[in-house]
């Protein structure tokens, strides 16, 4: 069994090195917005899904392989529901001084083990959507037993007692949280969380939920301008990466695209393949059925037949 995948170009990290340590799609979140479909199982009990020896040593030999900028603990879902991501932490630590990044919704640092797993983590990249608690389980259709409130208190208190990087993700999505009132109070609300960066994303990938629609660039502008000097857009920009992978290539953009919807500038970017070699490469695994293609937001998006995959 694969635990890891890419590395796979990424807006805020360059090359990343995922690590897909939960089963699909185990959640404590089922977001409009999610780009790898409807989750499957809502919990908020932690597991120890994979043998974190075996994710270890997979992870030693990729970085062997290829260079990446980042080790991203992601998931087929919430990787802090895997109750030994710490292992992880620590472990790929031994091994590399590439840094070590922390994808996840935020959802379950009100609980000290899970605050505690996460302080070796070099970057930590929480989300949060509303400072209103209607809005925030529109958005999220959290678990029944989470509330906004005790998310807010876990994410500051990690804020003290964590001393790497907190970069918080603010997903905006038209017509639900980016009114005057919703954008109001998320800037109240990030400035008490206190993150080193803010970054504002939208929904930039086929969602799970037709209903989830992206903010258009001069929309996300003002709100940029509004949130001040932390804050900056990581939505839409072209993803670079170094393209390390020439072996297997047809297997290894299929491993790609089962985490997430990839465009050809980002297989292209990754592979190292030109444009039109990246189209030979494409139109086999479509004609196999493998994947398809859609549109969205005007962009070409190849997405697998065979789900599996990420935050
Ligand atoms: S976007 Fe992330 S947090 Fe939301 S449902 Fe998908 S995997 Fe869970």
């Amino acid at each position: 069994m694969s635990y890891v995948f890419g590395p796979v170009p990424s807006r805020r990290l360059g090359l990343s090195l995922g690590v897909d340590l939960i089963p699909p799609k185990t959640c404590t979140y089922d977001c409009l917005y999610c780009q790898v479909g409807r989750t499957t199982s809502r919990t908020i009990k932690a597991a120890p899904f994979v043998p974190a020896r075996e994710v270890i040593a997979e992870i030693e030999k990729k970085i062997a392989k290829s260079k990446p900028d980042a080790v991203t603990l992601a998931g087929s879902g919430e990787p802090t529901l895997y109750s030994e991501f710490d292992q992880i932490i620590n472990g790929v630590k031994e091994i590399t001084e590439t840094r070590v990044v922390l994808l996840t919704n935020g959802s379950l640092f009100w609980r000290e083990e899970i605050r505690r797993r996460a302080l070796n983590a070099d970057v930590i990249m929480p989300t949060l959507t509303s400072a209103f608690e209607n809005t925030f389980r529109k958005i999220h259709r959290p678990h029944p037993k989470l509330d906004l409130g005790m998310i807010v208190n876990g994410l500051k208190t990690l804020r003290q007692e964590y001393k790497g990087q907190l970069f918080l993700e603010v997903v905006l999505v038209a017509g639900i949280n980016d009114s005057e009132e919703e954008v109001e109070g998320l800037k109240v609300l990030a400035g008490r969380i206190s993150p080193d960066k803010i970054q504002l994303n939208t929904v930039v990938r086929p969602p799970a939920d037709s209903t989830a629609i992206p903010l258009d660039r001069r929309r996300l502008e003002d709100i940029r301008i509004f949130f001040g000097d932390k804050a900056e857009i990581v939505a839409g920009d072209p993803v670079t990466g170094k393209g390390k992978n020439k072996d297997s290539l047809a297997g290894g953009l299929l491993d790609m695209i089962r985490r997430r919807p990839l465009k050809p500038v980002d297989i292209s970017n990754t592979l190292a393949l030109s444009m039109e070699e990246v189209e030979d490469l494409v139109r086999g695994l479509l004609i196999k059925g493998y994947i398809r293609k859609q549109e969205y937001s005007g962009e070409i998006y190849y997405i697998s037949n065979q789900r599996s995959a990420v935050s």
